[in-house]
């Protein structure tokens, strides 16, 4: 009922370092597609902010999280406090989702109360 993607400007990303692979996931394109299909499905679709995703910790919320360039590489990591093993883009993507739902629960109309207007 809901994606979230993380608000990565990826024209500034291009312009580094990490340049191609930025340019080869076409991220805008990428967004304006999906904002584009979930629109036409019914689906929320909203960007959120993304800093410190990959860093904190999905499960304790510390920052403990592979930091900066040099953690680039990082692909798996245990968090110091809780002990969990994240996959780095499982746990960003997880902390994402925790960013998009706190949104959602401000104030937008509950899922379940649109289907039950929808079955009448
Ligand atoms: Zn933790």
């Amino acid at each position: 009922g809901a994606i979230f993607v993380g608000n990565v400007n990826a024209s500034a990303l291009a312009k580094g370092q990490h340049s191609k692979s930025v340019l080869d996931a076409g991220w805008s394109t990428f967004r304006t597609m999906l904002r584009y299909k979930c629109d036409d499905a019914g689906v929320w679709f909203d960007e959120v902010d993304e800093a410190f995703s990959t860093q904190t910790c999905s499960c304790c919320a510390s920052r403990t999280g592979p930091k900066g360039v040099a953690g680039l590489g990082i692909r798996e990591w245990t968090c110091i406090h809780c002990e969990t093993t994240h996959d780095r883009d499982r746990n960003a993507a997880r902390n994402i989702l925790a960013v998009g739902r706190d949104r959602l629960a401000g104030g937008i109309p509950a899922l379940s109360a649109q289907a039950a207007v929808g079955h009448d």
